[in-house]
């Protein structure tokens, strides 16, 4: 505890949390203390209150007594117990509250409740089930006369974490380690610093994010975090889990939230249309939306992706002089998704002829009707004659590297091929496609080019692309390759 204390000081931590529950053997406080690297918050938990102290309740007072006695910064007392332990010396007193099963409709009663035990911070952590928790939280963070730090648990909560920040809380709470999680949905004290930079928000923070569910697998958060940080912006970027049955609420919430865009995925890339009162032509004839910019009177949905799309084959492919640079070009469109609709419809739009392809015959059948083009089975996709090879499936993704789309046998140098799997960047397909001499356009170049337009969007400003790139590659990380 000492070493690690020592080591967050060093990183810039300016405040540390010692969890003093998780040491095992009786507990040396003076051994701990004896040197101050920097303030602390000296905390024992029970197990009842997700800590690990198991032994008997008169020892954990006596250890936060003398915790006090010997002059730490902080002590955190639960509010059961808060007015058992009187104010002494210096240190200042954070009376918490805990509730691992959800967030109560009472919350304003329990910080009245709290705010009534001569705390110096009250802080409530609950759990949250749905987007509409951490509002209620961080709106009691905002009308709080104490300074308040309330954060929400889980997925879902995670957005309290930063943003309890700009409602005004004194400070928040990280883990030392991602293997060390205190709580639920808690990020690491390095995510704080660098990709959320908690250390410059406050009031005026505009806010981003991405809409998905499940969403923590999402690399938005890191390419629009490293761009803001590289322009220096007083932005920030958050995953925001939200269920489909949440959608319509949190939408509604965004601008309390000081959201002012969001990007938007699986699971509500279609679904969202119905709840925006304008939407760009492309996303109404693709009928998917993957951008949100509120900074208007009124919300705006629109498509980068369908722009991703032409920006990272146009270079590679066709005339641009041309008024349909891509007249005469075939290619073979693999998967009937998302990601297949907004290729076909911008191939469309550049004059290329699809042939699709996907497991589910329906499903091409339903794109070929909507915007033109071939349809073949599946098993026949390898006899297909074209220019252009696009993955639109998942196959080849993490953790199924070893897999392709597309046999290399069919592989021919003079094809370009386009790869919308960005996880690895270096599928077997772009691995293979290369080693036939292919021209190859990655998933990665993809991604970043469709959050580039978003940035642009987002920001009025052109992107620090090179900055974004890499933190893709950097959060993909070499292990996954
Ligand atoms: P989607 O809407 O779920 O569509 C996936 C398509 O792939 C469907 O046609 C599906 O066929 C087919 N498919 C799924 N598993 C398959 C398998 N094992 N074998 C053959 N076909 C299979 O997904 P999406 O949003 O289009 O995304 C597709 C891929 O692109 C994902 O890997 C995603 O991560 C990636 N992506 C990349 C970017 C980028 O910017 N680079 C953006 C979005 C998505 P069925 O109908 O039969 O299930």
């Amino acid at each position: 505890m000492i070493a690690e204390y020592k080591h967050l000081a060093e990183m810039g931590a300016k405040l540390v949390e010692l969890r003093v529950d998780w040491i095992l053997r009786p507990v040396n406080l003076k051994r701990i203390l004896a040197k101050r690297f920097c303030p602390v918050v000296l905390t024992c938990r029970r197990e009842r209150d997700g800590g690990k102290w198991a032994r008997t309740e008169q020892d954990r007072m006596i250890l936060l007594r003398s915790a006090i006695v010997e002059g730490v910064d902080y002590v955190d007392l639960e509010d059961d117990i808060a007015t058992l332990i009187p104010r002494y010396g210096k240190t200042k007193r954070i009376i918490s509250y805990h509730n691992f099963r959800e967030t109560p409709e009472n919350l304003r009663e329990i910080h009245d409740r709290l705010s009534k035990m001569d705390p110096d911070i009250v802080k409530i952590a609950t759990m949250a089930h749905s987007p509409h928790d951490n509002l209620r939280m961080l709106r009691m963070v905002r009308e709080s006369k104490t300074p308040t730090i309330g954060l929400c648990m889980g997925e879902v909560g995670t957005p309290t974490r930063v943003l309890c920040g700009k409602f005004g809380a004194p400070f928040t709470f990280a883990t030392f380690h991602a293997e060390r999680m205190l709580a639920p949905g808690q990020l690491t004290f390095k995510q704080m610093l660098e990709m959320y930079r908690y250390d410059s928000i406050n009031d005026s923070t505009e806010v981003y994010g991405v809409i998905a569910d499940p969403v923590a697998h999402s690399l938005s958060p890191h390419v629009h975090n490293a761009g803001f940080a590289a322009m220096k912006m007083n932005k920030v970027y958050l995953p925001f889990r939200v269920s489909r049955e949440d959608l319509p609420s949190f939408l509604a919430n965004c601008r309390e939230l000081g959201i002012k865009g969001l990007s938007v995925t699986i699971p509500h890339k279609e679904s969202v249309l119905r709840y925006l009162s304008k939407t760009d032509e492309v996303s109404q004839r693709i009928q998917a939306v993957n951008t949100i910019d509120f900074s208007g009177a009124t919300a705006i949905g629109s498509n980068t992706d369908y722009q991703a799309v032409i920006q990272s084959i146009l270079p590679l492919f066709g005339d641009k002089a041309k008024r349909r640079p891509l007249e005469g070009v075939r290619y073979l469109m693999l998967g009937a998704g998302g990601v297949a609709r907004a290729t076909v419809y911008a191939l469309d739009s550049l004059g290329a002829r699809a042939v699709i392809t996907s497991r589910t015959l329906a499903r091409s059948d339903e794109l070929a009707n909507q915007f033109g083009g071939e349809v073949v089975p599946w098993e026949e996709r390898h006899e297909v004659k074209c220019d252009l090879v696009v993955n639109g499936t998942p196959v080849g993704m993490h953790p199924n590297v070893n897999e392709t789309p597309f046999d290399k046998r069919y592989l021919r140098g003079t094809m370009v091929v386009f790869d919308a799997v960005y996880n690895p960047e270096q599928t077997l397909l772009v691995k293979q496609a290369r080693e036939q001499g292919c021209r190859v356009i990655t998933g990665v170049d993809m991604f970043v080019t469709q959050a580039a337009l978003q940035f642009k969007i987002f920001s009025g400003q052109q992107p620090p692309l090179e900055q974004m790139r890499q933190e893709v590659i950097r959060a993909i990380g070499p292990a996954r390759y």
